[in-house]
């Protein structure tokens, strides 16, 4: 990541964080775009292959980030679905970066290998990882690992840094340890997120045998191996957070007199171009029209909770919380 981009998005989270911690409108530095529903795999905790397949067009996204950069969003992520379904994916990370946006990209990299050519401005990857070849494809279908290493050893040599994502549904440290040491090997980062729950985007429960005190116990354990020095994306702040973690049925809550920095910090927009405060809230709130209204007029400010462990959401939310230690965090993530 080079200097302007850093300066670029430091001013843009400085100028968040102000609007945020003194009650002005949303002036959201961040801004996760999903850029389709359609994806190759079936996750066995993922809702979204089962919702509207219809996407914008190709101009029509672009307005939509052109409706974004105007409200200050300088980080797009770029996540479906399976963005790399998309048949114009690689000229709308084209249009995104001529728009200066540092650009993080969610995919599951099975169709890597079709389009290398996708990532040439891409900034940061996130993928998946649940474990080992069978745990994933327990979690993710028969061919979800297909190629995946190869795609992340390929984007590494490139110079790309790559954070896997592991949705931790169980108290598994066996394939936790596991993980970290292949991020070690490959030079990659590893993020666990515990599996979110109650929201329309989500589908699956946790097993029955699940308890919270030996989740708690594993993001305990999570916690010395990220102060150890081990590969960990994830924040020390997150970590200890999810550690305490009462209920790990419940993934948000309200607690009046808290505060949630999404819609304002932060969004969400489908793939029909509706935003919400936040991925989770889709189907709890009402969307409102990027290329119909503008987000600091139509936001009412309001959010159906105000606290969460949902993995990117409670990082998002401790950089208006704690900025100092998150922000150090999330650059030494990027860097
Ligand atoms: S607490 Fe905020 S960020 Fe978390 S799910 Fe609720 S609205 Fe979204």
């Amino acid at each position: 990541m080079n200097i302007p981009d850093v300066s670029r998005l430091a001013f843009s989270y400085a100028m968040s964080f102000l609007a945020y911690r003194t009650d002005r409108g949303p002036r959201p530095f961040s801004a996760a775009m999903a850029v389709t529903n359609r994806c190759n795999l079936r996750c066995v905790y993922c809702n979204t292959p089962y919702m509207d397949p219809n996407d914008l067009s190709f101009d029509q996204s672009l307005t939509v980030m052109d409706r974004l950069k105007d409200l200050g969003v300088s980080r797009l992520g770029i996540v479906g679905g399976e963005p790399l379904v998309k048949k114009d994916i690689g000229e709308l990370v084209k249009e995104a970066k001529r728009r200066g946006f540092y650009i993080t990209f969610n995919s599951n990299l099975t169709q890597y290998h079709r389009k290398p050519e996708v990532f040439d401005d891409v900034d940061l990857v996130f993928t998946s990882l649940d474990g080992d070849a069978e745990t994933h494809r327990a979690h993710r279908g028969e061919k979800s690992y297909d190629g995946v290493l190869e795609a992340i050893d390929d984007l590494v040599a490139r110079g790309l840094p790559v954070v896997a994502i592991c949705v931790v549904g169980e108290a598994n440290a066996e394939q936790a340890e596991g993980l970290i040491q292949q991020a070690e090997r490959g030079r990659f980062k590893i993020h666990f997120q515990p599996q979110c729950l109650d929201t329309e985007i989500v589908r699956g429960e946790l097993d029955a045998s699940v308890r919270s005190e030996d989740l708690r116990r594993f993001w305990a354990g999570l916690l010395e191996q990220k102060k150890a020095g081990r590969p960990l994306a994830s924040s020390v702040a997150y970590l200890k957070a999810q550690a305490e973690w009462d209920d790990f049925r419940v993934s948000a809550f309200s607690n009046p007199g808290l505060k949630c920095a999404a819609g304002r910090g932060f969004l969400y927009v489908d793939p029909q171009g509706y935003a919400y405060p936040c991925a989770f809230t889709k189907g709890q709130t009402e969307g409102i029209n990027l290329l119909e209204e503008d987000w600091r007029q139509a936001f009412s400010g309001e959010t159906p909770c105000n606290v969460c462990n949902v993995g990117p959401m409670m990082e998002f939310n401790l950089l208006f919380e704690k900025p100092l230690r998150a922000s150090l965090e999330a650059l030494s993530r990027i860097a």
